[in-house]
């Protein structure tokens, strides 16, 4: 009996420490409640997929719907690690813009996800947080230079055009740009993505740019024959930011470079560093490899 209790309290002494060693998980806040895609489906993926990693506890800020008085949304941005956006909607108040600048100065990070980088083309410090963007009225004499990989290195393109187009939704290769940097430490140099829209002739001030992953645009699939911005991180004041374009529906959201680079780039823009493991089960460079 005396060594039953001695094994008890070792017992509770062992959770004891577990709870006082284990480090809590990191707040990070989904916002989303107006988008040309289906948030109601995507959101629940992304957390999902981001608290599956045991990192992240995940709260979701839902705006009104389109047309909607805006006025009463305020999320508390401060309060979180990282901001995953899949928001592409009506103009947030000037209250929350000015907060969410102040999150991102002072070294909150941010998560772009696909058409995040559709959303408030107007607003510019926004589209310096996410360096390239589509859509929305953009041009390059407007916007910014559209941004490539060419022989080895970024090239910047004046238009003049207009910004964001996709083809087809098919399998593509994603290639590293920049295999060191710790989101995409240790993966494959080429990967084949499920089936998804290739974002090109993304176009924005593209400032405190590093394009992580690119991949080339097929002008058999209506393409630019370039090799287009697919990963990137930015920089804005102390804040990281994560851009990736990919993700276009939840069947796309399946592949495991998706879900592997959104899992290591959200820890990277909420720390600056990533601690995950590298998965077993990730894409070769001619095998898409898809999840539950
Ligand atoms: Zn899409």
């Amino acid at each position: 009996m005396r060594q039953f209790r001695r094994l008890i309290s070792l017992f509770m002494a062992m959770l004891l420490a577990g709870a006082l060693f284990a480090r809590p998980p990191r707040k990070v806040l989904i916002v989303d409640g107006q988008n040309n895609h289906a948030w109601r489906e995507t959101t629940p993926v992304l957390k999902k997929i981001l608290e599956e990693t045991g990192l992240f506890q995940v709260d979701v800020a839902t705006s009104p719907p389109a047309g909607g008085d805006m006025s009463g949304f305020r999320p508390d941005f401060a309060a979180y690690r990282a901001v995953v956006l899949n928001y592409n909607g009506d103009p947030w108040p000037a209250g929350t813009k000015a907060a969410f600048e102040k999150y991102v100065r002072r070294g909150g990070g941010v998560v772009s996800y696909h058409a995040a980088d559709n959303a408030f083309p107007e607003w510019t410090a926004y589209n310096e947080m996410t360096a390239l963007g589509g859509w929305g009225g953009r041009t390059t004499e407007k916007s910014g230079k559209m941004a490539r990989f060419r022989d080895g290195k970024l090239a910047l393109d004046s238009g003049p055009a207009n910004c964001g187009h996709h083809g087809a939704r098919l399998p593509f290769v994603v290639t590293l740009r920049d295999p060191n940097h710790p989101i995409v430490t240790g993966l494959p140099r080429e990967w084949m993505h499920a089936a998804d829209e290739l974002y090109d002739s993304l176009c924005g001030p593209a400032q405190d740019l590093n394009v992580i992953a690119t991949a080339h645009s097929d002008p058999a699939n209506r393409g630019t024959d370039q090799n287009e911005p697919m990963l990137m991180t930015v920089r804005y004041g102390k804040g990281r930011i994560f851009h990736t374009t990919l993700g276009h529906d939840v069947a796309a959201m399946r592949c495991v470079g998706f879900i592997v680079t959104l899992q290591r780039g959200t820890e990277w823009a909420a720390t600056g560093k990533v601690t995950q493991k590298l998965p077993t089960d990730f894409p070769t460079a001619s095998q898409v490899s898809l999840r539950q």
